[in-house]
């Protein structure tokens, strides 16, 4: 799926847009109207600036999972506020969000749904069934986050995080967009030197239903000693036992007695090729309407799984993405280079647990969890879920500590992809941009002698509000 025509002329001259240029208040273009959502663009992704255009135009096309609703003046929204800090974040981002819809003249119904400890609690159940009807008949869903150290021992069913994959799995949400752009106001609040992460924007796509954390088998069994060295000589292909790799599947759920015992524990990394081609086509989106290099990642030098993931991609990208400049990189490399010399990556696409990893550590780039949001996408049939890239704190959880920047821009994400709302997220993302530049700063972002004001939670979605109410005044601010 490409952009409009027109779009990309328009998306150019919210670019040259200057800062202290005012947003008319209820700004609508109509012309945008239309029901598939536009992939992600270089301001969406950053979620901080202005739209860039795609530097050459593209001469394919494609289907992509990116579908929005269309456009309307009224909108159901799911919130699903979790666990730790996640209802004071949530309640920070509503009242931004109310302040928002006031002034742009549109609404958004909201209605509170139960996931994570907070549903083990009230219902025994990390994702109740009630909560998935009450997110797929929505418009969008937006998260705040799950988990804390009260469900840390439950059985797996039983834990928070089993909410969240069953959430993605039953949406069928398989694209985790992360942005991780370092912002001029922030590059000194990275653990790296300014000179290595400013300037830095980069794009992980990734694959958020497949792989390691899906496949089966998976368990731990126990096995006896004569088992023990089967296992040596077929679970593993490392040299012992001149095994083949593939006998670890005889264990099963099977349950052995007798003396000698040991553990095994075991998952499966697995992808078809069609869960490959669909993340393949949303990151060849992705890459077009920012810079078009695009870089998949994997560990094709010792993994089958990842071979047969950089064949796929490589067909699907040389095929349908003409403007797409695709390279490759080893996952341990790419750690690597993304801490000695981020600024070479532009968007990355990836597999569910390199993803993981790799996203985490593009966030330390900007320097705290607490400005990262996200969006997790599906085949458009049912809405998204656009959430922070942080866990529930529970370190912080009650104390008005939290940064609710990450969860308000992940609100902008929500507006742009999902709304059909451009210009109002845009405006969220002005607002947060001014907070930052009027010196408020919650402490993950506040820097010793930085001459800014320490404020909390609460604070720091009053002053967004604020601002969103009244950014036409922003030179002032
Ligand atoms: P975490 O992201 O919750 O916290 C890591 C550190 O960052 C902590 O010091 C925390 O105080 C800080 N931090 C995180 N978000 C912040 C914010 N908005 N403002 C200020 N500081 C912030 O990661 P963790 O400690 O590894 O995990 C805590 C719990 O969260 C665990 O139960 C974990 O399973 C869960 N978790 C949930 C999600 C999710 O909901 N998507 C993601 C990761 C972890």
């Amino acid at each position: 799926m490409k952009l409009p025509a027109a779009l990309p002329t328009l998306l150019a001259l919210a670019a040259t847009v200057d800062r202290a240029l005012a947003f008319a208040p209820t700004a609508t273009t109509t012309n945008m109207h239309h029901r598939r959502r536009r992939p992600p663009s270089s301001s969406s992704s950053s979620s901080m600036m202005p739209p860039t255009p795609s530097s050459s135009s593209s001469t394919t096309t494609t289907t992509t999972a990116l579908t929005a609703v269309t456009r309307k003046d009224s909108y159901s929204i799911t919130l699903l506020p979790g666990d730790g800090i996640g209802p004071e974040i949530m309640s920070a981002t509503v009242g931004v969000l109310s302040a928002l819809t006031s002034r742009c003249g549109f609404e958004l119904e909201f209605a509170e749904a139960l996931i994570g400890g907070a549903a083990i609690d009230a219902v025994g159940d990390p994702f109740p069934d009630a909560s998935l009807e009450r997110c797929l008949s929505s418009d969008s869903v937006l998260l705040s986050c799950i988990g804390g150290y009260k469900w840390d021992s439950n059985p797996r069913e039983l834990r928070p995080e089993s909410g969240l994959l069953k959430m993605r799995k039953s949406m069928g949400l398989f694209a985790n967009l992360r942005p991780a752009k370092v912002l001029d106001q922030l590059v000194d609040a990275s653990t790296l030197r300014r000179e290595v992460v400013e300037g830095v924007d980069v794009m992980v796509v990734r694959e958020l239903t497949g792989d390691v954390y899906f496949g089966t088998p998976k368990g731990i069994d126990v096995v006896d000693g004569e088992l023990w060295s089967s296992f040596l000589a077929f679970g593993r292909d490392d040299g012992v036992g001149g095994g083949s790799g593939v006998g670890i599947f005889v264990f099963g759920s099977q349950s052995y007695s007798s003396s000698g015992r040991k553990r095994v524990g075991y998952n499966n990394m697995i992808y078809r090729e069609d869960e490959i081609e669909r993340i393949a086509r949303v990151a060849g989106d992705v890459a077009s309407k920012r810079s078009g290099r695009l870089c998949s990642v994997d560990k094709a030098n010792v993994l089958d799984v990842s071979q047969l993931w950089r064949d796929v991609v490589t067909e699907v990208i040389s095929s349908e993405f003409a403007d797409v400049e695709l390279s490759h990189m080893y996952v341990d490399n790419a750690a690597m280079q993304l801490i000695r010399y981020p600024k070479q990556f532009d968007t990355i696409v990836t597999g569910n647990i390199f993803g993981d990893i790799l996203s985490d550590e593009a966030s330390m780039l900007v320097g705290s969890l607490g400005m990262l949001p996200s969006a997790s996408i599906g085949d458009g049939i049912g809405p998204g879920v656009f959430e922070p890239c942080h866990g529930s704190a529970p370190d912080i959880a009650g104390t008005d500590k939290a940064n609710p920047l990450a969860l308000i821009l992940s609100a902008a994400m929500m507006l742009r992809y999902d709304l059909d709302r451009d210009e109002e997220a845009t405006i969220l993302e002005r607002s947060v941009e001014a907070v930052l530049d009027m010196k408020l700063r919650t402490a993950d972002i506040k820097q010793e002698g930085d001459g800014c004001k320490l404020v909390g939670c609460i604070e720091m979605g009053k002053a967004v509000a604020e601002v969103v109410s009244t950014i036409n005044s922003i030179v002032e601010v």
